[in-house]
């Protein structure tokens, strides 16, 4: 086990358990990137760059800008293929299927 220290919005909601609903805490992709974001942002370690905070959703939380916004982060996606990138991207990373991160945070 390691130690990392992460930056998160004071009004993120705290980590939930492992295999619960994903609640947009955000703690998975401030201390390291997924496999999609590994290959498009060529790093390991979080934050990820495409990790965003929207405050004005349930009180605040965070998502992955490959799914809102894939197009302002793969500058080469055409606008005809966001839709197509979304659900691809979706895949890839497991969203919806609950939160997947093993992280403590103290
Ligand atoms: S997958 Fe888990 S750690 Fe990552 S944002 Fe969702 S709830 Fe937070
Ligand atoms: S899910 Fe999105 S924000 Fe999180 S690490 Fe992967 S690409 Fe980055």
């Amino acid at each position: 086990m390691h130690t990392q220290l992460i930056h998160l919005h004071r009004a993120a909601p705290a980590k939930p358990a492992k295999r619960t609903s994903c609640n947009g805490c955000g703690v998975c992709c401030a201390a390291e990137t997924c496999p999609a974001g590994m290959i498009i942002f060529r790093q390991r370690r979080g934050p990820c760059p495409a990790l965003a905070w929207h405050g004005d959703e349930d009180g605040g939380r965070y998502r992955c800008g490959l799914l809102t916004s894939p197009a302002s982060h793969v500058r080469w996606l055409p606008y005809a293929g966001e839709g197509l990138a979304r659900t691809l991207f979706a895949r890839w990373i497991a969203a919806g299927t609950g939160c997947d991160s093993d992280a403590e945070v103290g």
